[in-house]
């Protein structure tokens, strides 16, 4: 096992030497078919050549300056995220918790500008933001901010999907900078707020002069049917951060930012050594290019109803199956009880799933698996999960 590592992962006792879309190949040459996607990074699946022949290519030519410099990768990947967005300007840094962090920054300047001694940004119960100081305060899961205090103050939390306790905020007197959330919450157990939701708080923040923050680090870039999930109701935020599948496994972040918001860090108030250096810059390019042109959004749409249709028809009537829950290709299935060891048997039977919120199973496939996979996924799934119902 792993001694010289930190234990900061419990980790399954297998490794992987090469990958090919959306299946993994171990050291024996047995193959895995992988339903996560690295945790909802790898959307064009393992090895995608396009990716590698760019990242090779730009090896070779240059990675990195800094930001001291002009790069032209960055200007123009930061023109292509803005443009499907609808967002005016973006900082780059190199994961999910740096992008969080950089949206936490705009709101706190943001409150400087209004000269607010005392400034909150709302978040949600079940979210989750990252594991830096900032970002685990931010987080609303007590067990992520277990053991590090003092955090950060300036959160209040409130019920997701719950458009009257945000409604109990505007009329307390709190000084309100911004509102942060998922738009659909990934670690908290796929969990999908009803329609008008995300409508009705950007009416909220609106009226009241706040910034609406969407992190789509996990949701963002077609993994829900949609470039970014805001998009399905139409909205658009001040601030919206990505990560995860930017860079289809190289480590790429994305804070976008749009109005007031776009303007708020200025030379000196933040930075990042690596963030959009041209070799990610060139990866996150590729990864827009690729998305772009195989039309994935529509895809992930399409296949994610495929998914759930067959699981709620299969397993809609156990009794230990509590709900049923899909946006695109992330998908999750609630049981009634813990069922952590449905990893380990689905591992068993060469399938690579997640458990999250100790009783959903996590499913994140690739956004270019084939028919025929998206269907080996459902069958095993299906079977395992009325083993487990007995
Ligand atoms: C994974 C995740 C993060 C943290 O990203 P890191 O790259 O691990 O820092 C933040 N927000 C959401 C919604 C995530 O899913």
């Amino acid at each position: 096992m792993p001694e010289a590592i930190m234990t900061t992962y419990k980790r399954l006792d297998v490794a992987f030497e090469t990958g090919q879309g959306a299946w993994l190949i171990d050291g024996q040459g047995t193959r895995y078919l992988d339903a996560l996607s690295g945790i909802a990074v790898c959307g064009l699946g393992h090895a995608h050549p396009g990716i590698a022949d760019v990242v090779a290519q730009q090896a070779r030519r240059l990675v990195h300056t800094s930001n001291l410099y002009r790069i032209p990768l960055q200007e123009k990947l930061a023109r292509s995220l803005a443009g499907l967005a609808g967002m005016d300007r973006v900082f780059f840094c190199n994961s999910g918790a740096e992008a969080n962090e950089a949206a936490i920054k705009i709101c706190r300047k943001f409150a400087a500008h209004k000269q607010l001694s005392d400034p909150l940004i709302v978040v949600m119960e079940g979210s989750f933001h990252g594991r830096t100081m900032a970002t685990l305060s931010a987080t609303g899961k007590p067990e992520v901010r277990a053991g590090f205090s003092p955090l950060l103050p300036g959160f209040q939390y409130i019920p997701y999907n719950d458009v009257s306790a945000l409604e109990q905020v505007e009329a307390g007197r709190g000084q309100v900078v911004a509102v942060m959330l998922e738009a659909v919450q990934g670690e908290g157990g796929v969990v999908i707020p009803d329609p008008g939701y995300l409508q009705a708080l950007r009416r909220i923040c609106d009226r009241n002069g706040w910034l609406l923050i969407l992190d789509e680090v996990q949701t963002g870039l077609c993994r829900t049917g949609a470039w970014f999930a805001y998009q399905h109701e139409g909205i658009r935020p001040d601030v919206v951060t990505l990560a995860k599948s930017l860079g289809n496994g190289l480590p790429v972040g994305a804070c976008l930012a749009s109005g007031t918001a776009a303007g708020m860090l200025q030379p000196g108030s933040h930075g990042s050594t690596f963030g959009g250096n041209p070799l990610a810059s060139a990866a996150a390019l590729a990864v827009t290019e690729i998305m772009s042109a195989g039309n994935l959004a529509e895809r992930a749409a399409e296949f994610g109803r495929i998914m759930l249709d067959r699981f709620r028809a299969e397993l809609g009537d156990l009794d230990e199956v509590v709900e049923i829950r899909g946006k695109g290709l992330m998908i999750g299935i609630e049981l009634s009880r813990d069922c952590a060891g449905l990893v380990d048997q689905a591992l068993e039977q060469r399938l690579l799933i997640n458990v999250t919120a100790g009783k959903v199973v996590r499913l994140l496939p690739p956004l270019v698996i084939s028919e025929e996979e998206l269907h080996h996924i459902v069958d095993t799934v299906c079977l395992l999960v009325k083993k487990f119902a007995g």
